[in-house]
């Protein structure tokens, strides 16, 4: 059933050849007991690791079952290996951080036996040699004769044609010998055990053949068989080991050099902690920005104004970097010139043609989105106050007599019931209401309340001297009189209490007084008198049609004074152009300024949308742009978090490489130390292939101790920092973990662990099995 022809092997080492077998013929029988003796040095082991597929034949060849073996592939010879030999050594090689029973059923593992089977066979096998109660024991748990016992159990175990005995007594006491020959002598009787031994009484006592070697030649053979044609009968079945059946084999080794394994993963985990922490840290303050930014910035409008200087993001864009400390690449040029540019202001100014379509396009705004919108106007309401029965006019600016948002359907007061509390009275109703509006220390501009006639004496003044005041909004008709070509004021100045008491008339009266609310970091109404969209609209209404307006519409100078219009002569109000003074007194019903208050900072990003679709299509002078200015704080902050992120994620990255290489030299000094596991695996038939995937399992062990490990350090360290943060800033809960980025540093300690362990795998798959076998 074996039969060597002509089998020539060497060594070469440096410029020495040492021949070890030196033209082999030999043929054996399928249930023979074999005994080689020789001296030392003679060739025997490699004999008889040529017989097992340990080592490869220079020339000749090998044949099984009639199958010639030299077209065989390292693929047939691990499948040879694992099915045909079982190997007996002198020195036992059992995998030491293996169970007895593990260390049995391996060669079974390989083969892909199925769990139940397997412990059923090595049960068998432990019985059969007697060592069945200590199954769960560790190899060096037992003295040698025992280990040697599980050896045999092994060699057994998946049932071997062929048994290959290499001194297996030459390690052991003669009693103990005796008992193991018996052992053996027992496998022989239905086995091809070839055994060799330098002792020729052992080889007399046991062996049903004698075959002595010398310098590696036969000398003599006791009981030669001549040559006889097999018909080729012989199938294999081929070994592979499974992932799992690699990671536990690496799990059971780690687990015998725990201390190591625990510094290399935490030592690696130091990157991923970096990291973790980078990233929850920024991910912390991304969230409180956006929190803060929802809360402070939602109050900022949009804003739409006629004459819109459209802020060029360009321009934004190198002033922040600018801010930064970055320069511009052509910026401080060395020529010696001047570049004459556009003008900026025409670069970036876009007029805002409001037209009707599109203020009904403001007011379709889905109610819910918004909290309120404001028009500015230019219009200035004629106001009486009246005092000690002597009316006078109350000289309001723009500042101190507003009006304040309306809300689109219904409910008017949104925007401010959202902004502001009422200290007393109530919020307006109509459009006869006004609210006082203070600032959060209840400060108000004294100008501001003596010129709307508001008496205090002392440095403070109850609310309920505020609450009802009344002072009066008089219609163009009765507050102009014409006057050859211009109007003037109709009545006295110094007393107007006619005018004051007229039927038309719109009296005025504080309902209210109002205070932002605490939460609002910026409020944006001005302190002073509110009123409602309502009364502006109300005035321009009756304004349109009034005599000033109509005169003022036809004629080249300006109606309140008799001067004529100087278009050279624009001063900061405008009002020496018609333009202006025909908004000034109300003829024009389109506002100055469009500002529209989102009702969440969520909810301004549905308003952008629905304002742009307005631009669709349009050509760009038709455009509206609008300006989002909390939009532009968010930009910003966005950019200088996103790049401190990059930067110190990157520093983080150079310890993770530096863990990469010290997993890479952990690995190959774990080769190293478990070369002779690599040995004996392969004369079970595990493939290069299981071998790689012994060391790949476990530096994935270990990629995953130390991505773990990280994460869970990382999250413990988040504890302290936030308490650190809060004293620092007050924040609470700054640093959060995005389990998303847990996980995915988990997979890339695991992916760059593997990595590392990448070459010393490939370096013990190479290591050849006799070598490693021989490896201290
Ligand atoms: P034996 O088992 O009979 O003592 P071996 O088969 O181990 O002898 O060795 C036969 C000869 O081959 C010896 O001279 C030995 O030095 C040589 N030899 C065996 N293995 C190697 C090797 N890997 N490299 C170089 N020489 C070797
Ligand atoms: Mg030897």
């Amino acid at each position: 059933m074996l039969a060597l022809k002509n089998i020539k092997k060497s060594y070469t080492t440096g410029s020495f050849t040492q021949v070890a077998l030196n033209g082999i013929n030999l043929n054996f029988r399928e249930n023979e007991f074999v005994a080689i003796l020789g001296p030392s040095g003679s060739g025997k082991t490699t004999c008889l690791n040529v017989i097992g597929g340990l080592d490869r034949y220079d020339s000749g060849d090998l044949v099984i079952n009639g199958k010639s073996t030299k077209s065989f592939k390292d693929v047939d010879w691990d499948a040879y290996r694992n099915n045909s030999i079982g190997f007996i050594f002198q020195s036992y090689n059992l995998i030491t951080h293996l169970n007895i029973i593990d260390n049995v059923e391996m060669g079974m593992t390989l083969s892909g036996v199925s769990a139940g089977a397997k412990r059923k066979k090595a049960m068998e096998v432990l019985e059969r040699v007697g060592l069945k109660e200590h199954m769960h024991k560790k190899p060096n748990q037992l003295s040698g004769g025992q280990m040697q016992r599980v050896a045999i159990a092994r060699a057994l175990a998946n049932d071997p044609d062929i048994i290959l005995a290499d001194e297996p007594t030459g390690a052991l006491d003669s009693t103990t010998s005796k008992q193991i020959m018996d052992l053996i002598k027992e496998i022989a009787k239905d086995k091809l055990v070839i055994m060799v031994t330098h002792n020729p009484e052992i080889a007399r006592t046991y062996a049903d053949r004698i075959i002595e070697f010398k310098d590696g030649e036969v000398v003599s053979d006791s009981r030669p068989l001549p040559d006889v044609e097999i018909s080729p009968n012989y199938k294999l079945k081929k070994t592979k080991m499974s992932f799992f059946t690699a990671l536990k084999l690496s799990a059971n080794n780690i687990r015998t050099k725990k201390g190591r394994t625990f510094l290399t993963a935490f030592a690696s985990s130091i990157g991923i902690i970096g990291i973790a922490l980078i990233l929850s840290l920024s991910n912390g303050f991304d969230k409180k920005i956006a929190e803060y930014e929802s809360e402070t910035l939602s109050n900022f409008p949009i804003m739409i104004s006629q004459s819109a200087a459209e802020i060029d993001a360009d321009m934004l864009k190198e002033r922040q970097s600018a801010m930064m400390g970055a320069t511009d690449e052509d910026a401080y040029p060395d020529e010696k010139v001047v570049y004459p540019t556009e003008p900026i202001i025409e670069k970036i100014t876009h007029t805002n043609i409001l037209t009707d379509e599109y203020m009904e396009h403001i007011e379709n705004i889905d109610p819910e989105l918004v909290s309120g919108i404001s028009y500015t106007r230019m219009l200035k309401i004629n106001l009486l106050k009246k005092q000690d029965d002597k009316a006078t006019i109350i000289n309001a600016d723009s500042m101190s007599f507003t009006s304040y948002p309306k809300s689109l359907g219904g409910d008017n007061t949104r925007y401010l019931e959202l902004n502001y509390d009422v200290l007393a009275g109530s919020y307006p109703k109509g459009m006869n209401d006004v609210v006082l509006i203070v600032d959060n220390k209840n400060q108000i501009d004294k100008t501001i309340l003596q010129n709307f006639g508001l008496e205090y004496e002392s440095d403070s003044i109850p609310f309920e001297d505020i609450i009802g005041y009344e002072f009066r909004a008089i219609l163009n008709n009765d507050f102009y009189k014409a006057n050859d070509s211009f109007f003037m004021i109709n009545g006295d100045p110094t007393n107007l209490i006619d005018l004051y008491n007229n039927e038309n008339a719109i009296p005025l009266k504080v309902v209210g007084i109002l205070r932002p609310k605490e939460h609002i970091k910026i409020p944006l109404l001005p302190e002073g008198f509110a009123y409602s969209d309502e009364l502006a609209e109300f005035i321009i209404k009756d304004a349109a049609n009034s005599e000033i307006v109509l005169k003022q519409k036809d004629s080249e100078f300006n109606v309140l004074t008799g001067a004529p219009f100087d278009e050279s002569d624009l001063d900061f109000n405008g009002v020496s152009s018609k333009e202006a003074v025909l908004s000034v007194l109300g003829a024009n019903d389109t506002p100055y300024m469009i500002s529209i208050y989102p009702a969440s900072f969520s909810a301004k990003d549905d308003i952008l949308t629905y304002l742009d679709k307005y631009n669709e299509g349009k050509s760009e002078t038709d455009k509206v742009v609008y300006t989002d200015l909390a939009g532009k704080v968010t930009e910003l902050s966005g950019g200088i978090m996103d790049a401190i992120t990059i930067v110190l994620i990157a520093f983080s990255s150079i310890s993770l490489v530096v863990s990469l290489i010290m997993v890479g030299i952990i690995t190959y000094i774990s080769v190293l130390e478990r070369t002779r596991e690599i040995g004996v695996l392969r004369s079970l038939g595990a493939r290069k292939k299981d071998i790689t995937r012994v060391f790949n399992a476990e530096t994935f062990i270990i990629g995953l101790c130390s991505g773990v490990m990280g994460i869970v350090i990382a999250r413990l360290l988040i504890f302290p920092i936030n308490s650190i943060i809060k004293r620092m800033t007050t924040l609470p809960n700054v640093a959060q973990l995005n389990p998303v980025h847990a996980a995915a540093l988990v997979l890339l300690s695991l992916a760059l662990t593997v990595l590392g362990g990448t070459i010393p795998a490939k370096i013990a798959a190479r290591k050849d099995p006799v070598e490693a076998l021989r490896a201290e």
